[in-house]
């Protein structure tokens, strides 16, 4: 099942994403010098890049996989275990990540740059284009304030938030399921239809978990999907629970917290 606070979560991990980024991105520009050039980075501003994301997700990431985990009936000293486990590793992943797909992003850009002013000084070209073919990359300009918010402007920000929290939340689910009620053949693959579904995850939606494995051994989002993927995995222990909420429509809250801290019976019921 989806989190209720699922869009919060997000908001707020692009939120801390994005002030990260910015910051870096101040800095970036101050150190690239003129022209710009990515060998006046020193290798120091890309670790530390890597380390304060890694620093700054722990948090969230920590937070994201413990309320899947509760969210889907896991709690104690094991499930609180997990999530630390998982936001040390996946933080560390992460931070990396960032910073590696930040140099390769920029290098992109540049050279996309150069090759387009390059061709544009080849094919007959206008007065203008030939002041801009000669040209080379200036701070100020349109196109390198554009080159810099590709890299550390709130919109990769804010995409990389959405799969990682997809990403974290799957994480903290299966785990949770897993530890509980078992995962099953019958847990099938939903898309939010929130309109952004990609041609990967398309064919997975509705399928069991034998269907969706094979593309996404950890659930969604696929590790090759393109789209804000918040696709989520439908437990066949969440829909006991809710059968069991609908049989006993009576329990108190209390009633239904001891039924279900105890898997086992849940276990029963589904079969
Ligand atoms: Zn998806």
């Amino acid at each position: 099942m989806e989190l209720p606070n699922r869009q919060e979560l997000e908001e707020q991990f692009a939120k801390k994403f994005g002030e990260v980024a910015r910051r870096h991105g101040l800095e970036f520009a101050r150190l690239l010098g003129e022209p710009p050039k990515l060998a006046n980075i020193p290798q120091e501003f890309w670790d530390r890049m890597a380390e304060e994301m890694e620093r700054e997700s722990y948090a969230i990431l920590l937070l994201i996989f413990s309320q899947s985990s509760y969210f889907h009936g896991w709690r104690g000293k094991e499930a609180d275990l997990a999530a630390s486990g998982y936001a040390n590793l996946e933080s560390k992943r992460l931070g990396q990540a960032w910073s590696t797909s930040s140099q390769t992003m920029f290098q992109k850009a540049l050279d996309r740059f150069h090759r387009g002013t390059a061709g544009q000084q080849a094919n007959h070209p206008t007065i203008d284009q030939h002041r801009r073919g000669n040209r080379v990359l200036t701070p100020g300009d349109a196109d390198y304030d554009r080159i810099i918010s590709q890299v550390f402007g709130p919109q990769r920000a804010a995409y990389n938030a959405t799969n990682e929290t997809t990403r974290t939340r799957s994480a903290g689910s299966e785990a949770a399921v897993e530890a509980t009620f078992g995962l099953n053949e019958q847990d099938l693959w939903v898309n939010p239809r929130d309109g952004a579904t990609c041609e990967i995850c398309l064919p997975l939606v509705y399928q069991g978990r034998s269907v969706w494995t094979p593309h996404a051994p950890d659930g969604p989002p696929p590790p090759l999907s393109v789209c804000h993927c918040r696709c989520y995995i439908s437990y066949l222990a969440d829909r006991v629970r809710d059968g069991v909420d609908q049989l006993f429509p009576r329990w108190s809250a209390e009633e239904r917290r001891r039924y279900f801290e105890h898997p086992e019976t849940m276990r029963r019921v589904a079969i």
